[in-house]
């Protein structure tokens, strides 16, 4: 779980802290060049979660001498990704007592680089998958690599109204408004109170039913009158006596308790009449999609209709001989870190079985 919001202290990642990670004499900079440096790998890994990180710590382990890009701000998502938002983690096997998302990417990132990893505070912006060898692009880089793992993760996607910003903003981000009710959803914040969940997918099905154990009550605020989820989450929503669906409808406020700052309910617009109502709640859980960070591969893999990368079911392969996906960029359904580390653990491993069928590398990694 991502944290005891108990504090109401959770935050995001600013662009601050983001400059403050960045200034570590470790790190390096991504200023612009005039001219590519170049570089060769037997492997580049492209991401900076936990997928890309274990992936990173088997395959140094290998001595393959891994090059990892950990982007900068790629998808404004800092270098660590996505557990760098969140406070606590406590669903990492390993740390009973929870750790902070930031601290545990910090660990990951320094176990890739005791092994001997090198990385790059650089965001790829292009590849060339075309034919072996591999060639990735940043801003100052060009890099030449027998195989590439991508792991460069997903975003959740978040609506923008007034009241649904940071704290800084006037916001209830991370106040009461989260985009992972399997993460953030056991928090004390939310024990016994009326929550709500805006989407009509099998990910708003999930994500509600899985509130009902923690809430009072679950409202599915839906902005048409049917569900696109399959029959099967919809049903198990619609029988579950805890949930009720608010069709038609969406969120045009989110307000304040007016005690201890977080959330204290929305307003509540029904598209067909017009008429918006009060809705207290004092949670809100986006599940109106995920965007996998797949932009930058210019169609050169193959996707699936929502443009995650496809894997041949067991395996981390692409559609290209070579190259590997792990973690979010390839998972639309489990989306956690440990099945993304678990995923990279899987890229690693096939990576190595790749390089030493094409004859590119000795060592072994497990
Ligand atoms: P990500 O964590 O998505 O990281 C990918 C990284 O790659 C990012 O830093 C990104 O900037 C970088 N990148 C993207 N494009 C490029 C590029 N072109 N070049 C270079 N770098 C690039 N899971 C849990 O198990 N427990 C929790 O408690 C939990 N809490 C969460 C709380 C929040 C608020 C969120 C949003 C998620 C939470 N999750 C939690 C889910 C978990 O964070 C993800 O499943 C996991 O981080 C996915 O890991 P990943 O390695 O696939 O990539
Ligand atoms: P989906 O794209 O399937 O659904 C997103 C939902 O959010 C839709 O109902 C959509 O409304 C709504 N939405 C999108 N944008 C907005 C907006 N701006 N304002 C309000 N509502 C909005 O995403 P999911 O994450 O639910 O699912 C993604 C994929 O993952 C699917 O293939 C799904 O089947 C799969 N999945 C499977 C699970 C399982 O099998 N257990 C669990 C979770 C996901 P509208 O319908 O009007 O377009």
């Amino acid at each position: 779980m991502c944290g005891p919001w108990g504090t109401y202290a959770k935050r995001s990642f600013s662009k601050l802290s983001a400059v403050l990670w960045n200034s570590s004499p470790t790190r390096h900079s991504g200023a612009a060049m005039d001219e590519l440096q170049a570089l060769k790998t037997r492997l580049c890994i492209i991401g900076s979660g936990p997928a890309a990180h274990t992936a990173a710590i088997y395959a140094a382990r290998a001595e393959l001498k891994p090059i990892l890009f950990e982007g900068w701000m790629a998808n404004d998502i800092a270098p660590g990704g996505q557990l760098t938002t969140t406070t606590d983690v406590e669903n990492f096997p390993g740390f009973p007592d929870g750790i902070m998302g930031m601290e545990l990417m910090d660990r990951c990132r320094s176990q890739s680089l005791r092994f001997g990893t090198e990385i790059f505070t650089e965001t790829v912006t292009k590849i060339d998958f075309s034919s072996n060898p591999f060639k990735i692009f940043t801003d100052s880089k060009s890099v030449i690599a027998d195989a590439v793992i991508v792991a460069t993760g997903a975003v959740a996607k978040r609506l923008k109204f007034p009241g649904s910003g940071d704290g800084h903003e006037g916001g209830f981000w991370n106040r009461g408004i989260s985009a992972c009710a399997v993460c953030d959803g056991a928090a004390p914040i939310f024990r016994d109170k009326p929550l709500s969940v805006i989407g009509g997918g099998d990910s708003a099905m999930e994500e509600a039913n899985f509130l009902t154990k923690f809430g009072s009550r679950v409202f599915i605020i839906h902005r048409r009158d049917t569900f696109r989820a399959s029959k099967i989450m919809q049903s198990r929503t619609l029988t579950n006596l805890k949930i009720e669906v608010v069709w038609n409808s969406e969120v045009v406020e989110a307000y304040g308790d007016g005690v201890k700052g977080v959330l204290g309910g929305l307003k509540v617009k029904n598209v067909v009449t017009g008429q918006v109502s009060d809705l207290k709640v004092s949670g809100l859980f986006f599940a109106i999609g995920h965007e996998p960070a797949t932009k930058f591969l210019d169609g050169q893999l193959e996707l699936d209709s929502d443009g995650y990368v496809v894997t041949k079911p067991g395996t981390t392969h692409t559609s290209v001989k070579g190259v590997f996906a792990a973690g979010d960029v390839q998972d639309k359904k489990y989306r956690q870190a440990i099945t993304a580390a678990g995923t990279g653990c899987m890229a690693a491993l096939d990576a190595e079985h790749y390089l030493q069928e094409i004859g590119s590398q000795e060592g072994k990694s497990d």
